[in-house]
């Protein structure tokens, strides 16, 4: 115990160089691994503005875009996509309201885009000859999910629908009434081999109701985070980072600084200047482009805005070994979310480590 307290006494105050770090062959192969895929670049695209259940505090039915005209013409899609492709685009995330009512829409963007992800709530299934990953939301057991999202029996469903599909990611939304609803529903999930990850609910601009976090829910989710990585390490795509960077009292804005167009008004380099957040009539808008539009910037903890944010931070986080590793573990974890065919390694830091420039829970 002395002997670790001395150790990182010791990380703490050396500088470390770059090289360092990537010395030991672990930290090494793995940054081999992660940075293969910095290629990726990405815009999301509201496929339309219809859903086939109504959650409280979606984002989606917040703001202008559920007003947006719809679309549905395949071939200016497919336009749509070829000009995606000129300017740089290479990944793309299909989301708002409901991608799985529009499979020929979403058959055309991966004719055209061979990488990306849907947001889905699986209730319908897409067809595997579209080959991204796919997200399924999941809100808390049936019994909450009957409440929140007004479906019945949607676990059942949405396994039924995507078991044994390599596309299939399970995510998780902790709210403030639902942590330990996870259990029941990790258990059930993990028997019939599905992959989850976890994300935190965050508010939709305005929204003050019951599903916001408070400190003590967020303590809460964390530890029940930590809990669930050494429980069930086959099944969850999460590390200990993952959990202090969205359980955190400051939002991904606050810790990180948000890359996203909406927070970030410089077009110089990164999303900044390539992302755009396109609306169901094709149309987008800078100044309200981001992954998850509508939500309050101060209580941003979502995974989709958690996987630019906290990635493109790259330098902040090579400043010292458990530092640089948490931050490997991140870009993993995210990587295997949401690329098809990636698969995630055990996590290097096995303990939470602070976000630089921050304490653990609050400065
Ligand atoms: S909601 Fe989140 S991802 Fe979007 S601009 Fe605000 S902080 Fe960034």
């Amino acid at each position: 115990m002395k002997a670790k307290a001395h150790h990182l006494k010791d990380a703490q105050k050396k500088t470390w160089r770059f090289s360092d770090l990537i010395g030991d062959p672990a930290v090494g192969a793995r940054w081999e691994k992660v940075r293969r895929y910095f290629f990726l670049r990405e815009s999301t695209y509201d496929m339309t503005n219809r859903c086939n259940i109504r959650c409280d505090g979606c984002y989606y039915f917040e703001g202008s875009k559920q007003f947006a005209h719809e679309n549905k013409a395949p071939e200016d899609w497919r336009d749509l996509m070829k000009g995606e492709k000129a300017r740089g685009i290479t990944y793309v995330v299909l989301a708002g309201a409901e991608p799985s009512l529009v499979p020929d829409l979403c058959q055309v963007c991966f004719e055209e885009m061979p990488l990306g992800a849907i947001a889905s709530n699986g209730l319908r299934p897409i067809p595997r000859s579209i080959d991204y990953k796919i997200h399924i939301s999941v809100w808390g057991d049936d019994e909450t999910s009957l409440s929140i999202r007004k479906a019945k029996d949607m676990l059942v469903r949405q396994i039924d629908n995507y078991q044994d599909d390599p596309r299939a990611v399970f995510v998780y939304t902790f709210t403030r009434e639902n942590i330990d609803q996870i259990h029941g529903v990790m258990e059930v999930l993990a028997r019939h081999g599905c992959k989850v990850t976890l994300n935190m609910f965050s508010s939709p601009v305005g929204y003050t109701g019951p599903l916001r976090h408070t400190p003590q829910s967020l303590a809460h989710a964390r530890q029940t985070m930590l809990a669930l990585i050494s429980e069930y390490p086959e099944n969850l795509l999460f590390s200990p980072y993952s959990a202090v960077a969205h359980t955190h009292i400051r939002g991904l804005h606050d810790l990180y600084s948000c890359s996203y167009p909406r927070m970030n008004s410089s077009t110089a380099i990164g999303l900044g200047r390539s992302f755009r957040q396109y609306r169901a009539d094709l149309t987008w808008d800078r100044t309200a482009a981001c992954c998850v539009p509508d939500t309050d910037c101060t209580d941003c903890r979502h995974y989709a805005a958690g996987s630019a944010v906290v990635t493109a931070r790259l330098f902040r986080h090579a400043s010292d070994p458990d530092t640089f590793r948490s931050w490997l573990d991140y870009v993993d974890t995210y990587l295997a979310v949401w690329v098809m065919g990636y698969e995630k390694g055990e996590n290097l830091c096995d303990h939470m480590v602070a976000p630089p420039g921050h304490g653990l829970v609050d400065d």
